[in-house]
């Protein structure tokens, strides 16, 4: 068993679709499972028509026409003109619609999830048809039905145990010779409302099918030849890396690399089954292939930079001691705020974090902790991180900055810089 997964841009238009299905004839021995993401930059479009909904500006048909303009030019070049998927592809339009103009009723989080899920299901059904179109056999399997997850709406949990069965069991009824299609980054809760996995979630989608049938890989189709030490948008000089460990990765993503959701390494990891990333592009090429072995990792050094962030300084105004119990109940507020702490340090009386940027949320915690703490805060820095650090590389990123915290340890050096 194998799983492919399909980001947004491997199937952005009619010519990406008609290249999918290229790949899997070439390459995909079956049983395979594929795995699919909204198409292009639907999810983003999604998020505008939740705007447009939720502010009352008057731009909802004007989004909705956008997305379905994309969509029914795709599905026009994919099939004749009789074929039932323009069928398909009008009800699920229409469905869109008919959210969009509902008026809002649930917290945002819980609207989001209900519309955004839309991406998937469209670009699914499309690709479903076409692959039954060229002759390849397939099921579509709804993945509402199949990712079990809490209510943390955008954000949601996955029960992975209940999701486990859940694809084990629709696997076995599934006729052998079928190769199976699913919707990435999607979701629903035990009473089967929809949710979604956080931006980007299709990768962790596919490593939850590769963990639950125990598959022999997964394959990632993206626009760039694999993975590599540095954002190449940012970085002209960055360089491919062939081969990286499932540690090393899961570190680089969590400190904001975009190779791959933070969340996917850990199924992968738990049963030891590689990932590949390769070029819906160039599909011959090796990629990058990341597994257990991290005999290669420190070989070059690889650096990342979050944007978007803010330095956060409390000074203790009793002169209390930041001492253990201050600074766990400190943690907690950090926590129960949802405010994510990207670095952190103490000394006697002061605590300092640098955060991802939520104005909202970050108000709110200032009010609760000031009575308590003198507070300042940097707005508009970034946080740079570089594994397997050289003083040389240290030197070119940080030169002409000004560094506002600094923290080392032997594999990884931070600075928070504007
Ligand atoms: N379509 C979703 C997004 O753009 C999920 C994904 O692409 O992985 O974030
Ligand atoms: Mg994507």
């Amino acid at each position: 068993m194998r799983v492919f997964k399909f980001g947004g841009a491997s199937v952005r238009n009619a010519q990406a679709v008609k290249n999918l299905f290229k790949i899997l004839e070439a390459g995909g021995s079956n049983p395979l499972i594929v795995i699919v993401s909204a198409m292009g930059k639907t999810t983003n479009a999604l998020e505008e028509l939740l705007a447009a909904k939720i502010s009352g500006d008057g731009k909802i048909l004007e989004k909705l026409q956008a997305i379905s303009s994309t969509h029914l030019e795709i599905t026009s070049h994919l099939f004749p003109q009789s074929h039932p998927a323009h069928k398909q592809v009008n009800a699920l339009l229409n469905n869109l619609k008919a959210l969009a103009l509902e008026k809002v009723i649930f917290p945002y989080d819980r609207e989001y999830d209900r519309l955004v899920c839309f991406g998937e299901h469209l670009s699914s059904i499309i690709i479903h048809h076409y692959l039954l179109f060229c002759g390849m056999d397939n099921v579509l399997a709804d993945a509402h039905q199949l990712i079990k997850t809490d209510d943390r709406y955008r954000r949601a949990r996955v029960d992975t145990e209940q999701t486990g069965f859940l694809i084990r069991s629709m696997v076995k009824t599934t006729p052998p010779q079928s190769l199976i299609l699913s919707q990435g980054f999607i979701g629903s809760t035990d009473q089967g409302y929809p949710t979604t996995l956080g931006r980007e979630g299709s990768d962790y989608t596919a490593a939850l099918f590769a963990h639950a049938l125990d598959a022999q890989e997964v394959v990632t189709w993206k626009d760039v030849e694999g993975i590599y030490n540095a954002d190449p948008n940012v970085f002209p000089n960055a360089c491919p890396i062939p081969h990286v460990s499932f540690r090393e990765t899961i570190e680089l993503a969590y400190y904001g690399a975009k190779i791959i959701h933070p969340k996917t390494i850990k199924p992968l990891q738990n049963k030891d089954i590689p990932l590949k990333v390769k070029s819906f592009l160039n599909p011959k090429a090796t990629g990058s292939i990341i597994n257990r072995d991290t005999s290669q990792d420190g070989q070059s050094g690889s650096y990342i930079i979050k944007p978007h962030q803010v330095l956060v300084s409390l000074l203790s105004k009793d002169y209390d001691f930041i001492n253990e119990h201050r600074l766990s109940w400190l943690i907690s507020k950090f926590a129960a705020y949802g405010i994510r702490v990207n670095l952190m340090q103490n000394s006697a009386i002061t605590f300092t974090a640098c955060v991802d940027h939520n104005e909202e949320k970050i108000a709110t915690l200032i009010l609760e902790l000031e009575d308590s703490f003198y507070i300042r805060y940097n707005e508009g820095v970034h946080l740079l991180t570089i594994r397997h650090y050289s003083e040389d590389l240290i030197r070119e990123l940080t030169r002409s900055k000004s560094i506002l915290a600094e923290q080392r340890n032997r594999t990884t050096v931070q600075y928070v810089m504007k």
